[in-house]
């Protein structure tokens, strides 16, 4: 099979024949039909997220079921499914028995078997989610980090009806935030530095949206604040500064932060009685769940597709912050 195979740090993804994946017990492989890029695939191109080498890469994977390994009994041949950055835990430590695999110190990623940039992938069964019948497999690769990602983000926040939502950051994530948080009812602000991202956001059901400037958090503070701030870019100042812009009991919520944080508004921290939470992939029902709204034609992904050849040129837009909102790589 083709696949793009990382071999060195901060070198082109080789195009290559590799051999076609075999299931063993408990695997599955897939034939893919599209793959996402995120960011976090520019911070593994430049070595800032380690990971053992050659590997190919791709964590919104979905694809066709192919084959089956031995002992697999929940899926089939044919089955639509999309696979999540984490597949499976080792199944026996505290986390596994709660029903956290994610935490699982043995877990198994895309970086175990390989991901989707290639014509087949290896996945485990307990890593595959099946896709809605009416989700096209281009807008379903969406789902499984950026969909997933901002919608446990947007849980862990404890969204109450009546909250209003700021969402700090629109693009790959923040594009799916903003259509999840607004078809949960939920007031939707969207603050991005772009007059262009702005426009866009309301035309996704944002109710408002305003220009970070200077700073996101005062310019949050005057457009009224927000119960939830749900922050997906990746720059750490302006995690930082957006605090500002939290109401009494607010709750602000990172999913994408990459630099080291700190807060200087320990004002609005204490006598506003905030809090600040990480969040990440987390109940498999939050990946589900957007699944179920990109189906009933609540949330729709703006996507840009390309074929595999172009996977350094789509890597190098990511980079670059140029893909309205996020970069499919076909494989069919
Ligand atoms: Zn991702
Ligand atoms: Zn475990």
């Amino acid at each position: 099979m083709r696949a793009a195979v990382i071999t060195r740090i901060d070198s082109p993804w080789e195009l290559r024949d590799v051999p076609d994946p075999t299931p063993g017990p408990g695997q599955v492989v897939l034939r893919m039909h599209a793959s996402g890029m995120c960011f976090s695939d520019v911070l593994v191109h430049h070595g800032l997220w380690p990971v053992p080498l050659p590997i190919v890469a791709g964590h919104e994977p979905v694809g066709e079921i192919v084959a089956l390994g031995p002992g697999v009994t929940r899926l089939r041949v044919g089955d639509r499914v999309g696979v999540s950055w984490l597949q499976k835990g080792e199944g026996r430590c505290t986390e596994c028995q709660s029903g956290r695999p994610l935490h699982c110190a043995d877990g198994q990623t895309w970086m175990n078997l390989g991901g989707g940039n290639a014509e087949y992938m290896l996945a485990w069964e307990a890593g595959c989610t099946l896709l809605p019948a009416a989700l096209s497999y281009q807008d379903a690769a969406v789902a499984f980090c950026a969909g997933f990602t901002t919608m446990s983000g947007l849980r862990r926040g404890n969204p109450r009806p009546g909250d209003r939502v700021a969402v700090l950051g629109v693009g790959g994530l923040g594009h799916m935030a903003v259509q999840l948080s607004a078809a949960l009812g939920l007031e939707t602000l969207a603050i991005t530095s772009s007059p262009d991202k702005a426009k866009y956001a309301k035309q996704l059901g944002a109710t408002d949206a305003v220009l970070a400037g200077d700073d996101p958090g005062k310019a949050l503070a005057d457009a009224g604040g927000a119960d939830i701030v749900l922050t997906t870019t990746t720059s750490a100042e302006q995690v930082n500064q957006v605090l500002s812009g939290l109401r009494y009991g607010g709750r602000l919520v990172t999913v994408g932060i990459t630099g080291p944080l700190h807060f200087d508004d320990t004002t609005t921290l204490l006598f506003k009685q905030c809090s600040i939470k990480g969040a990440t992939h987390d109940n498999r029902g939050d990946l589900v769940e957007v699944l179920d709204l990109m189906a009933a034609g609540k949330v729709t992904p703006r996507i840009e597709t390309y074929p595999l050849t172009q996977v350094n040129s789509v890597r190098d837009r990511v980079e670059a912050g140029l893909v309205r909102y996020r970069a499919i790589v076909e494989l069919d």
